[in-house]
């Protein structure tokens, strides 16, 4: 079986967890900031806070920005679920916005009609690996006194007018699950410019204490404060050892993801009825996902699970979030409200995209979908 996407974890990854194992700290301890300090540095970022997961790191993000009950969110609904729950956690409601149908990213004309007196921010997802149109989003955002977020789970990498990921909205989101670009099991970070929205996001995966230093002095080396609920979504020193290494090998890991996307573009480009999502000239794409939509009568539910029992393991990324039970009962939404998400989710499939792939897996992946595309 060829996956969708997978890890790549060498000896020396291995080492550095052993390492960590050996150590005094296994979390809390000299690894967290390192890691931290090393992508916020990739990424161009002043402040990175590793958080548990993506998740947890969508949730502080929505913290740190103050989202409470009754505030609405706008993102886009082609995303995962977590990039809508992270406003729910909070309390707030979110908005979708239609996608653009080429790039499956927020569409900047539709966001304008969704703003309210309760609008306080925009997420912007970085789809498949491609930046949104960074400088509109930020443009409506200032217009309105709005804050930008990132969901940047799928982008660590990716750059939009020669900025990186990380450094163009107010907060941007990674994750470090196996199938994205680098791993440390399960793993997240906030990146930042904003110092205030780093301590505040500091506190909070750690129950919202507040060690005040010049308090401690004065009253006793025991003393911390609770100000704000808190939850615990701290990642361990072994993890964040995992990820330093990881994040030395990105560079490599992109360009291998880019050279597989190359390859496949090639190849589609003399398949009818398999056509790629577009690219703006504008940005330099990570491709954490391949994705192709399937026109000119192709049955995407046939070739999906023609292309599964090839041994192919293709995948489809996302049903639109205003289709789940969840959010058509808590927020209203169904069917027929976003039409362009609707219709690309009818098309889309996901190919196999990892830095481990042979050239020989991408020519399997190319012939067995050309032969099934064929004779339909
Ligand atoms: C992976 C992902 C997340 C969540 O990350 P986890 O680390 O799995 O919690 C959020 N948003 C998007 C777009 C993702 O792809």
């Amino acid at each position: 079986m060829i996956p969708y996407g997978k890890q790549c974890i060498d000896e020396a990854d291995i080492q550095a967890v052993v390492e960590v194992l050996r150590s005094d700290f296994l979390t809390t301890g000299p690894k967290v900031a390192e890691f931290e300090q090393a992508v916020a540095g990739f990424v161009r970022a002043e402040y990175g806070v590793a958080v548990s997961n993506g998740t947890a790191a969508l949730h502080c993000a929505m913290h740190a920005i103050d989202i409470r009950a009754g505030d609405e969110v706008i993102l886009p609904p082609i995303t995962f679920a977590a990039t809508a729950n992270c406003v729910i956690y909070q309390g707030g409601i979110p908005v979708f916005a239609d996608v653009v149908p080429e790039t499956l990213l927020i569409d900047p004309e539709k966001i304008d009609e969704k703003i309210t007196a309760n609008t306080k921010a925009i997420i912007g997802v970085d789809y498949a690996g491609q930046p949104c149109d960074w400088d509109r989003l930020k443009a409506i955002a200032d217009k309105h006194n709005l804050i930008l977020i990132a969901d940047g789970c799928h982008a660590l990498g990716a750059e939009y007018n020669g900025r990186k990921v990380g450094s163009l909205a107010d907060l941007t989101v990674f994750s470090f699950h196996p199938v994205k670009h680098i791993t440390t099991g399960e793993g997240g970070m906030i990146a930042t410019g904003n110092p205030m929205f780093a301590d505040k996001i500091k506190r909070f995966r750690n129950h919202g204490i507040d060690i005040d230093f010049k308090h401690r002095e004065a009253h006793g080396s025991w003393i911390y404060q609770i100000g704000d609920l808190g939850y615990n979504y701290r990642l361990t020193d072994m993890q964040c050892a995992l990820g330093i290494r990881q994040l030395e090998k990105l560079p490599a890991f992109l360009e291998k993801r880019r050279s597989i996307a190359q390859r496949y573009d090639r190849a589609f480009s003399q398949v009818k009825g398999v056509s790629p999502l577009q690219r703006s000239k504008k940005v330099s794409h990570a491709y954490h996902l391949y994705v192709v939509r399937l026109t000119a009568g192709i049955d995407r539910r046939q070739t999906f699970s023609d292309l599964q029992t090839a041994g192919i393991g293709v995948n489809v990324h996302y049903i639109p979030l205003h289709y789940h039970p969840l959010y058509k009962s808590l927020f209203g939404y169904d069917k027929g409200d976003f039409p362009c998400a609707e219709k690309a989710y009818e098309q889309i499939i996901s190919l196999p995209i990892y830095p481990e792939m042979s050239d020989e897996d991408v020519n399997t992946v190319v012939d067995t979908l050309s032969e099934c595309v064929a004779f339909k």
